[in-house]
């Protein structure tokens, strides 16, 4: 097996999921041809990955890395979800967060890193799902080469897919790395924000700010 472009399919975006996860052993393969191209780069970079023992390993230890942490949201299945029937129907806003957010650009491959909060206005007909479970639909859809914008659509629509609620809402504040670290090198205080709403969070300009609000408020219950 190999992993040359040719074999890939072309089809999925960076950001999407390929259409099987792949088992241990196709992983365990890609780790290693991964690590050969590395320890190629660094030739090409003229980093002595042989004879430094800073940069020994660090071809091996980075393809496993990409494999395993920052691109296993490509991999895998989407995490299980036990979802619940909205017995008491109920039909108020619910929102959670910040939940910790981990993602690498698509652009540079540096990290964006921030917090996600979900506001979702359940249905009677729909399903509920444990609070844990956003944290866990975050970091899977986040654990790819990703662009924040598609990132939050992305997290929405599964939300939406698998619950089918009256309306819901995601929205990221994360800091680029690709910003603060090079080009422009900004503040790490400079964010980059950006929201979704579907159902009857996109039609309500009440519900709407009910929840900016009540990000806004958790937002800075968590720098306290
Ligand atoms: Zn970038």
């Amino acid at each position: 097996m190999n992993f040359h472009n040719r074999d890939v399919k072309l089809s999925r975006l960076c950001n999407e999921a390929l259409d099987e996860p792949i088992d241990d052993a196709e992983r365990a393969v890609m780790i290693a041809s991964a690590a050969e191209k590395l320890e190629e780069l660094f030739d090409i970079l003229r980093i002595d990955h042989q004879n430094d023992h800073n940069t020994r390993d660090t071809p091996q230890r980075v393809a496993k890395m990409f494999v395993e942490e920052i691109l296993q949201g490509r991999y895998t299945a989407p995490p299980r979800i036990t979802e619940f029937e909205n017995a008491r129907a109920y039909d108020h806003l619910i929102i959670t967060g910040p939940i910790e957010l981990r993602s690498m650009c698509a652009h540079h491959l540096m990290p964006i890193y921030g917090h996600a909060y979900v506001g979702i206005l359940p249905s009677a007909e729909g399903k509920i799902i444990g609070l844990s479970k956003y944290d866990r639909i975050v970091d899977y859809f986040a654990s790819r080469l990703q662009i924040q914008e598609e990132l939050v659509k992305q997290i929405g629509d599964y939300i939406v897919e698998m619950t089918k609620p009256r309306g819901l809402a995601v929205r990221i504040s994360a800091v680029h790395m690709c910003k603060t670290q090079r080009g422009v090198r900004s503040s790490h205080r400079s964010r980059m924000v950006n929201t979704c709403f579907w159902g009857d969070l996109a039609a309500s300009s009440e519900l709407k700010s009910e929840f900016l609000n009540e990000c806004i408020a958790l937002d800075r219950a968590g720098s306290e």
